[in-house]
Order: C-alpha cells, then structure tokens, then sequence
C-alpha cells in the first residue's frame, strides 16, 4: 500500500512534473531510512505501472547513455552541445552528474548546473547533479533508480556524466546501455596514459577539439585509437566500438556520434539491451545486500570490539588478512543467530 505523500508523488510523475522528479530523486539520495523506504515503494509502483502498461509518461524505448573522460577534455561543452542538437530532434533529455570529487575535497569539477546553462534553462531538459558527501557507491546507486525516475516522466535520453576517476566510471558503465569516453587530441606517446580497462568499458570513444590548429592531431588520433581498439576485448558481441573526432565548440560531428548511437541500438538490438538492464538490475541488488551486511557486521558489538584488536595485529603484520577475516567471521556467528556456514 502506497502511503498518500508517495501517491501524491506518483500523481506527480505520471502527469510529467519536473517538481515532482525532483523531489522523488531526492527521496531516493535520502540516507533517512524511512525516505528511503519511501523512494523505493515510489519505484516499485512505477516499474509496476510499466509493467501493466498502464498510461504513464514511460517513453515506449529509451537510451542511455554514459560519458566520462577527464577534467578539462570538454564534457560540459560536448553536453551542452550534444544535447542541445538531441532537443532539435525532439527528443528529451536528461543530465545526471556524478561527481566523486564534492564529497571528498567539499568542492566539484562536475556538480556545477552553470556548467551547462542553455540546457539548463531549456524546459525540455533536466540537468541534476548529483549530491555531494556520501561514498561513491551511494551516489551511484542511487543515481541508477534516478534514471528510472527521470525516463518516467519522459525524458528519453537519459545522459550520465562522470569524470575519470577509474572506479566510477565502472559503476556508470553498470547502469546504462552504453558508454562513451571523451578523449583529448593527442595520440601517440599520450594515447598510452588512457588506461585499458577504460577503453575496454567504452563503446564509442569522441576525440573532442577537433579543430583549429588542434584538427589534424585529432584525425590522427581517431585512426590510432580505431587501431589500438582492435586489440581490446569488447563489451557486447555485436558492437564493435568506434571512434569519432568532434568539435563541440564548433558543433561539427555531433550528428555522427548520435548516429553511432543509434547505430548501437540497431546492432546490439532492444532485446539484448533490456536483458541487460536486468543484468545490471542483479548487480546493484547485490550490491545493496553486500553493503548493508558489511554495515551490519561492522556494528554488531562483539565484532566491532575485535575489530580494533585485529587491526592493531595487522598493521604490525603479525596476522594475515585471511586469518584475520576467519577470526571476525568466526566471532560473528558464534554471538548471533546464525548457523555458522564456515
Ligand atoms: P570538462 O571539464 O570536461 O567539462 O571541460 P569543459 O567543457 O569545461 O571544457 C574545457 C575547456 O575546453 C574550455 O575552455 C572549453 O571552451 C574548451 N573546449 C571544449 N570543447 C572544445 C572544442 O571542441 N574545441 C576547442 N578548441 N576547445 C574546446
């Protein structure tokens, strides 16, 4: 039974508010157990609702689609004009950001709205960072349920930005379809900085700045990394990435790499693509139970007086990680419940 606030909100949604996708994406970031449980029944009722195929805002095929790549290589520009070319297609669309650097320094490369204004002031886009503080696990879980939220009042393109960091652009990658990296004009010697479980991640790559004085670095690029491609394992067996060179300043290329999106769509197909939305729907769930079990068991007193204990043992090395875990283990299940599985 949906409580009258979530109903209000479901009301909301389905009629296509924006204050009401707003205010269910925070309910969904919420640490508060009880708004928690409340962003999580709203979701059911909406995933319910598709299901049943009941009028709802639910775009009938939607896309989404990550971007990373580092600071400065041009993302906001590539957004702002890649979106804005999306909107003269009519389509909608939707920009989540995820900023790893706001909870650890209290600043943000990417959690900035004026990074993207004309989006930003365009009614038929939807630009949210995400909130700052929190592990990057939580930030990016609960921006897989924001893109739910953000397709149910709409938004067909839904469009995940992340910086390149390593560790979330894996998690990025685990809640879309696919993944594109943005990569500065320069091959060659700099070509072997960009890390290979990145590449291997990345579905189309975009060599942004291809212009100016800048143009012909970036061909060249194009055709280094089309070759360097071949070597990679690849992420879908009927996509074979491929690699662009724009300019997002000077808006050329940009009708290329939507069509190698939608290139992507055709080959991989609608079937495939909504089995792995299940796939990844798998994934956060366990996710989930591994971090709340962690937490548990971190807290549960007798574990957590040993704790300390094993620590101190570990950092002088006089006990293994292995040993050290079996010890916590074993205490664990001998002050609960549990049957003892070891
Ligand atoms: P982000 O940190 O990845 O979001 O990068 P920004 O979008 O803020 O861009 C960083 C700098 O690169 C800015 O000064 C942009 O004007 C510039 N820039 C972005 N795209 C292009 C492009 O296509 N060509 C050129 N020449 N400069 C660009």
């Amino acid at each position: 039974m949906l409580s009258q606030a979530t109903r209000v909100l479901l009301d909301g949604l389905n009629a296509g508010k924006r204050a009401a996708l707003a205010r269910a994406i925070t309910l969904v970031e919420s640490r508060n157990l009880d708004k928690f449980k409340q962003g999580q029944g709203l979701l059911s009722a909406l995933l319910q609702q598709r299901r049943d195929g009941e009028a709802t805002m639910f775009p009938k095929e939607t896309i989404r689609l990550g971007i990373s790549g580092p600071p400065g290589v041009g993302k906001s520009t590539f957004i702002e004009a890649f979106g804005t070319h999306l909107l003269k297609q009519g389509k909608r669309l939707a920009v989540l950001t995820i900023d790893p650097t706001s909870s650890l320094t209290g600043g943000s490369i990417l959690g900035d709205k004026t990074r993207m204004p004309q989006l930003s002031a365009d009614s038929r886009a939807f630009v949210r960072p995400s909130p700052s503080g929190g592990a990057l696990g939580g930030v990016a879980r609960s921006t897989s349920d924001a893109i739910v939220l953000c397709e149910s009042v709409g938004y067909d393109v839904v469009l995940v930005e992340t910086v390149g960091v390593g560790q979330n652009e894996v998690a990025v990658a685990g809640m879309v379809d696919l993944f594109m990296l943005l990569l500065p004009p320069a091959g060659g010697d700099e070509l072997q900085g960009i890390k290979r479980g990145i590449m291997e991640l990345s579905d189309l790559l975009v060599i942004n700045k291809a212009d100016g004085g800048l143009e012909t670095v970036a061909r060249q690029a194009q055709i280094e990394y089309t070759s360097a491609l071949k070597l990679l394992r690849r992420r879908h067996q009927r996509w074979d990435p491929e690699v662009f060179a724009v300019s997002s300043l000077k808006g050329r290329g940009l009708d290329d790499v939507w069509a190698g999106v939608n290139r992507f769509y055709d080959h991989v197909g609608r079937d495939a693509v909504e089995h792995q939305r299940g796939l990844q729907y798998k994934e956060w769930m366990w996710r989930y139970v591994e971090d709340q079990l962690a937490r548990h068991f971190k807290q549960h007193p007798p574990t957590r007086q040993k704790i300390a204990d094993l620590e101190h043992r570990l950092m002088e090395q006089r006990i293994t990680p292995g040993g050290a875990a079996e010890e916590l283990l074993q205490s664990y299940f001998a002050s609960s419940n549990f049957e003892n599985p070891l």
